[in-house]
């Protein structure tokens, strides 16, 4: 069963209330603006969603009556600001159903969280000769630590390809898996195409090589449903900023037995048990990998939109995504000129496309003229653009408080695009 499937079927009721989008857009204040004297048409989720109003009420209570450092003090504004932060932890670990809340290590994204793996992991037991797994549809997030780590152990970095919809070849990587693999690392949903990869699967044939597997969640934390158990990954990543939380926040969470035994990743303050000018012995789970201050109002923002979230109901939002993004590709590809990169069977939130003979940044440009905001380049996915043979795409990702007014309104635009370049 697709992912998709899982989550519309295994949900009874999903049908029986309508999506009333005008009532989801009131929380998102940002959304009431107009741009170039248009309504805001904001069309770049994949690069960073908004934030509800109960967020920023969260962030803004952190920052109005408990602002102070958390674990290391005794007073008063210290403990709130402690059980505020450890309480978003727990939201987290419910959200993803991680085992233990120690396992959810807060980082500032998943950049950030792919890069506590390359060198806490990575660094530590990887060797010259090793192989690395990742797929032809990564971010460069997911390319660049790993490549580093490369260079640096002479190790390899193997790539699992992908067809022309942009679905990964699962025949091609049982041919990659071998003795010599020590990880493999891809991502659920693709932030350049939209495919849903089939990560169980592709965890599974790992597992039977005995190899660990990084899931960079980044894309499907917003937009799917995640059991980390159920998946069974090692390693799975998201980023705040995507799933209506503030920037700055984010998750890396991994198997207990495999952070137990992984090198810490910054030094410093709250990361340690003894220090000595001899030796220093390491603070537990997940305190080891919490050097410093973190993203204290962002990360329980990160709590509250989780909070928000399971409000709306999840699974509901999955549904009406799927609709939007159904009416969106059918609409958009019927515009002559306009060729979609990336119709893979499974996807979520994102439509990319190219305009013949017209740049995606002038798409770009004039579509922003019209209030609507997308995302033209190669969205840190260059491989992907070389894939395709093109210099970079336009991208409309959506999210639930989108419409099929906003889509609509999409389309007049690309037609007017079409014109002026005509
Ligand atoms: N992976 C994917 C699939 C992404 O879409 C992104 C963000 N575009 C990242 C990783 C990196 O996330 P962040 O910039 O929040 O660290």
């Amino acid at each position: 069963m697709s992912a998709i499937e899982k989550i519309l079927l295994e949900t009874p009721g999903l049908e029986d209330e309508p999506w009333d989008v005008e009532r989801i857009r009131e929380d998102f204040p940002v959304l009431k603006q107009t741009v170039n004297g248009k309504p805001l048409v904001y069309l770049d989720n994949a690069a960073s969603s908004q934030v509800p109003q109960v967020v920023i009420d969260r962030g803004s209570k952190y920052l109005r009556e408990e602002h102070s450092n958390i674990h290391r003090g005794v007073h008063y504004l210290s403990q709130r600001a402690t059980t505020a932060y450890e309480g978003a932890r727990e939201k987290v670990r419910r959200f993803i159903n991680a085992r233990d809340v120690r396992e959810c290590i807060f980082v500032r994204g998943a950049t950030e969280g792919i890069n506590l793996v390359m060198h806490g992991y990575g660094r530590k037991f990887i060797k010259e000769g090793d192989e690395i797994i990742i797929s032809a549809m990564e971010h460069h997030a997911n390319i660049v630590p790993w490549q580093m780590l490369c260079e640096e152990k002479g190790a390899r970095l193997r790539v699992i390809p992908m067809n022309e919809a942009g679905e990964l070849l699962l025949d091609e990587y049982d041919a990659l898996l071998n003795e010599r693999t020590k990880l493999v690392a891809v991502n659920h949903v693709s932030n350049a195409l939209g495919t849903i990869n089939p990560v169980k699967e592709i965890i599974a044939r790992a597992h039977k090589m005995g190899v660990p597997v990084l899931i960079d969640g980044a894309q499907s934390a917003p937009h799917l449903t995640v059991d980390v158990q159920d998946l069974d990954c090692d390693f799975y990543t998201l980023s705040g900023h995507k799933m209506f939380a503030p920037t700055g926040s984010g998750v890396i969470y991994g198997k207990t037995e495999l952070l137990e035994k992984m090198n810490p990743f910054q030094g410093g303050g709250d990361m340690i048990r003894t220090v000595t000018f001899e030796k220093t012995t390491y603070a537990g789970l997940p305190n080891k990998f919490e050097a410093g201050t973190p993203a204290i109002a962002s990360q329980i923002g990160l709590g509250a939109a989780i909070d928000y979230l399971n409000s709306i109901g999840r699974e509901r939002a999955v549904r009406y995504e799927q609709e939007l993004l159904r009416y969106a590709t059918e609409r958009i590809s019927a515009i002559e000129g306009v060729t979609l990169i990336g119709t893979a069977r499974e996807k979520a939130s994102v439509l990319s496309f190219i305009i013949e003979n017209v740049h995606p940044h002038d798409v770009g440009t004039i579509l922003d003229q019209e209030g609507i905001a997308v995302r033209a380049g190669h969205h840190c996915a260059q491989p992907v653009m070389q894939f395709f043979k093109v210099p970079a795409t336009a991208r409309a990702s959506f999210a639930f408080y989108n419409t099929k007014e906003e889509v609509d309104a999409l389309a007049h635009a690309i037609e007017k695009v079409i014109e002026v370049f005509s």
